[in-house]
């Protein structure tokens, strides 16, 4: 998908934490966290793009880059081709960065702290419609609200609006906060493990509501999810993609099926072997990642960073870093094995018999 057509698209992103300034930090080496490190994606019109990855390796940092949450160190993020930094900091950009706002929402994992307790669901949901729509009445204001509140089963929505958050359930807060979500009509929902804190039962129920919404709204999704059970659901149904990521960067990017069905970088396999019953039982037996814990963010390993756990590691995975190697069909992966050419193939095993780095 060429920038052209993306909603929103990154390019060569970097978002890097320093210890810096801090008291506690006087007696210590700054130490530099690279949250994001050079990933550029692209987020078309309609588009649901699963991101995956086990917690601490950026996913967050990443998404709040993309909807103009969080500042990049280095690199580009531009909405509908207008750079969103610019357009905050410059006083004539060609797109408004409250239009910028507008169109880019979130939904948090934790419905609760998203609504105020103190406020009627009402007094909630207004607020965004008198911030998007200051010339409509209040009554005219109102009927979106009801209307989509019906729309994802909180019915009669004349009684819903008059409660408080904790009268509800944690599935119908999240919908409240979907709802709100909606209200200004975005172009992209940013959805932070949206659904991780809701019951398993529940959760499947939510994936096929944000997708009928979807629909009408012709809204995209940047679904950001540790369960790639959850990712693989919506992304399939949607048709969409699925973006892995691994220590700050995105190592293996492409259609959902060809993903899950012909992964490409052992992490991503490493993934789908500890997401039992993803496509039926079979799989390999054996774990495929040699070393359960992730390396620390701040030390990153030399070469391919995912050398100290990858069983299919060789010498020059230890010194060089491959780039992502995208095929045709823009299924991507970080690893040397994508390419059946590569020096890789050479090179000696640096992992012995027993499984252990020699
Ligand atoms: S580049 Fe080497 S270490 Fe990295 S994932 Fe591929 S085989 Fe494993």
């Amino acid at each position: 998908m060429s920038s052209d057509s993306s909603v929103v698209s990154v390019d060569d992103v970097s978002v890097h934490f320093t210890n810096n300034g801090g008291l506690l930090d006087l007696f210590s080496e700054n130490e530099t966290v690279r949250a994001v490190d050079g990933i550029s994606l692209d987020i078309g019109e309609n588009d649901v793009v699963a991101l995956i990855g086990e917690s601490g390796c950026g996913k967050s940092t990443l998404g709040k880059a993309i909807i103009g949450a969080e500042r990049p160190t280095s690199g580009t993020v531009t909405f509908r081709g207008q750079d969103i930094w610019e357009a905050r900091d410059e006083r004539d950009p060609e797109i408004p960065f409250s239009e910028i706002r507008r169109s880019l929402q979130i939904i948090h994992q934790d419905p609760g702290s998203a609504l105020n307790p103190n406020q009627r669901l009402l007094t909630s949901l207004m607020l965004p419609m008198k911030k998007w729509y200051p010339d409509l009445s209040r009554e005219r204001r109102k009927e979106p609200i009801l209307a989509l509140l019906e729309k994802v089963g909180l019915s009669p929505a004349e009684d819903f609006v008059n409660r408080f958050p904790h009268q509800l359930s944690g599935g119908e807060q999240q919908r409240v906060v979907l709802v709100r979500s909606l209200l200004s009509n975005p172009d992209l929902i940013l959805a932070d493990e949206a659904i991780s804190a809701l019951d398993v039962s529940l959760r499947v129920e939510m994936m096929d509501l944000m997708l009928e919404l979807q629909e009408l709204f012709g809204t995209s999704y940047l679904f950001i999810s540790h369960d790639l059970s959850n990712a693989r659901y919506l992304a399939e149904k949607a048709g969409g993609r699925i973006a892995v990521m691994y220590l700050g960067r995105i190592v293996e990017v492409g259609p959902i099926e060809q993903v899950i069905e012909n992964p490409q970088h052992p992490y991503t396999k490493a993934l789908k072997w500890a997401t039992p019953n993803l496509y039926g039982d079979e799989g390999e037996e054996e774990l495929p990642v040699r070393e359960i814990d992730i390396p620390d963010p701040v030390d990153r390993p030399s070469g391919c960073h995912f050398h100290p756990r990858c069983p299919k590691a060789r010498e020059i995975c230890r010194t060089r870093d491959p780039d992502l190697i995208t095929t045709d069909d823009g299924h991507g992966a970080r690893c040397y094995r994508a390419d059946e050419s590569h020096e890789y193939w050479d090179s000696q095993s640096i992992v012995d018999d027993e499984g252990e780095l020699r």
